[in-house]
């Protein structure tokens, strides 16, 4: 039986089991798909303090060192149930575990565009995240595809770096709030691209462009682009624990600052819950108030 078990080793995980096992905890993490997480899938970090630029892969092979340095467990299971009680139970595809409290630090997934060549392209002109790659385009061309409150904030933080950002969005209106797309409008180098469609990403080993065709199936036009920001959603990872755990109507678990759930010694940490910033800065500070609050709760 573990002290803590740690589902998903992205940052925020990762941070939770250093923390719980420099408290002399045992701590088993079980990862469902790849060590690190979301980041691993970054070329370039430059916005972690003290470090001015690394590879998302090797920022994750330094937190999984580090904590398995300190005796961290870590199995590539999926996790599909949790059971709560004075011992708590982690079922897996592969078996079940037991533990005094569990944190889940599940992350969330980028919804992708769906175009083809999609994925060749990450990290080659195309991001999912204006926050954290928004400065490598400074002075660039750029488009954000989306119409959410997410899809406006990025093309209002690129306006501010780039040359020209293009807003593509499939129809005429956005779900974001109309006074951030009434600001966007005003902006010289921001244009709107209404009710259209990307049908095609344009380039040989980088990004170099995007084909747009209106909703309707017309008009076609080819937009060259240094960039293009997808923001189409996040989709976050936490149905499996729905039947326990709140979860808010979007599938973020229902936690605040202190990374507690509904449930006592069950905790959330990471982009998993209810959060307005989902960075790395901030799934290592959930990991650190996790860890802290199931050490506490261990006693
Ligand atoms: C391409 C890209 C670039 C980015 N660049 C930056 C950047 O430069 N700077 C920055 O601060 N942020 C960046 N981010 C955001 C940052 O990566 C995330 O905020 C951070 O990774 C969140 O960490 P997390 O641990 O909460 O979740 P995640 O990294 O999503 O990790 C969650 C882990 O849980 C696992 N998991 C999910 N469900 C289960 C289950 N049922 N059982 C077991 N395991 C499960 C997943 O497989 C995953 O490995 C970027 C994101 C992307 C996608």
């Amino acid at each position: 039986m573990y002290d803590v078990i740690i589902i998903g080793a992205g940052c925020a995980g990762l941070t939770a089991a250093v923390y719980a096992a420099r408290a002399g905890k045992s701590v088993l993490v079980l990862e469902a798909e790849n060590i690190g997480g979301q980041i691993s899938f970054s070329p370039k970090v430059e916005n972690f303090p003290s470090i001015k630029q690394i590879s998302g892969s090797e920022f994750a092979d330094n937190l999984f060192e580090q904590a398995s340095a300190l005796g961290v467990e870590l199995e590539l299971e999926r996790v599909t149930k949790i059971v709560d009680g004075e011992i708590k139970k982690v079922y897996t595809e592969d078996g079940v575990h037991e533990c005094r409290c569990i944190i889940i630090a599940t992350g969330v997934k980028h919804r992708q565009l769906g175009a083809e060549r999609e994925e060749d392209f990450v990290g080659k002109g195309v991001s999912y995240c204006a926050i954290c790659d928004g400065a490598f385009y400074k002075g660039k061309t750029v488009a954000v595809a989306g119409g959410g409150n997410s899809a406006l904030q990025s093309a209002a933080l690129l306006s501010g770096m780039c040359e020209k950002v293009y807003l593509i969005h499939r129809r005429d209106t956005f779900r974001g709030e109309q006074a951030k797309a009434d600001e966007l409008r005003t902006m010289p180098n921001v244009e709107l691209v209404l009710n259209s469609i990307i049908t095609d990403l344009a380039g040989e080993d980088a990004l170099t462009g995007v084909t747009v065709c209106t909703s309707q199936g017309g008009e076609c036009r080819d937009i060259p682009l240094d960039g293009l920001f997808v923001s189409v959603g996040q989709i976050p990872e936490n149905s499996v624990f729905a039947d326990l755990v709140e979860l808010d109507e979007s599938g973020y678990i229902v936690a605040g600052e202190d990374c507690k759930t509904n449930i006592k010694g069950i905790f959330a940490a990471g982009d998993c819950r209810t959060k307005s910033i989902r960075q790395l800065t901030t799934a290592a500070a959930d990991g650190s108030v996790a860890a802290l609050a199931a050490v506490d709760f261990i006693g």
